[in-house]
């Protein structure tokens, strides 16, 4: 049987997120273009969330507002291959809008979930059962062929389905980050007015803020002036 479709970017890749971030290989090449995304979640799924910045202003600002911005969200994140946002990034019309309108949903609903858990309230289940939804139909847009490589087989996106590709790869992304990730270092920013959440890879699982550079630094300077006073 040809090899038809884009490949599925692999769940292995998760693993080594925080070590692309740190060198570079996500966020970093994009920033130096205007890449308005934040990269300091340490996993796929909390940088997409993490899309909606300013989340307890007035008005938060949306990084997610065209397709055109998912796909390049997707593509720099690693949740999608080069050659697949490449053929999607010009692509535009309703169909696409309402992909993008997907992925905003279901990074509210996951955003939701993660609000639950931080704050110890009960699990939205509605929103649980709209992550589930979107998972599910992830699953279903791939299909597995026989691998040259290391494994034995991997998935690619179905033919017909790579427009709802990036989508289907922030809902992957939320599965791992759900099913597979340890509760207790999914943490919400120290500071009140900042609404990132990250994963704390910090050997004493002491790391507060979403980076040293904003909100450590602020709060740095908070202590620093009513030391002063
Ligand atoms: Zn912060």
């Amino acid at each position: 049987m040809p090899q038809v479709g884009f490949v599925v970017t692999s769940i292995i890749h998760y693993k080594g997120y925080v070590d692309l971030v740190k060198n570079g290989t996500i966020g970093r090449q994009m920033s130096q273009r205007g890449d308005p995304f934040e990269w300091s979640g340490g996993h796929p799924a909390l940088d997409f969330v993490n899309t909606m910045d300013e989340r307890p202003f007035h008005a938060p600002i949306e990084n997610l507002a065209t397709y055109r911005d998912l796909v390049r969200f997707t593509e720099v994140a690693g949740l999608i291959e080069r050659p697949l946002a490449a053929a999607l990034r010009d692509r535009a019309g309703s169909a696409c809008a309402r992909v993008a309108k997907r992925a905003r949903k279901l990074r509210e609903h996951l955003y939701k979930v993660l609000v639950a858990a931080h704050r110890a309230d009960p699990m939205p289940q509605m929103d649980l059962v709209a992550v589930g939804a979107a998972i599910r139909a992830a699953h279903a847009a791939r299909f597995l062929v026989a691998s040259p490589s290391a494994t034995l087989a991997h998935h690619r996106w179905v033919r017909g389905a790579e427009i709802d590709a990036p989508l289907h790869a922030c809902a992957l992304a939320a599965e791992h980050l759900l099913a597979g990730m340890d509760r207790g270092r999914i943490r919400k920013c120290g500071a009140r007015d900042c609404e990132v959440y990250f994963i704390d890879t910090s050997k004493g699982q002491r790391r507060r803020w979403c980076s040293m550079t904003n909100c450590g630094n602020r709060a740095k300077q908070r202590r620093w002036r009513s030391s002063a006073e």
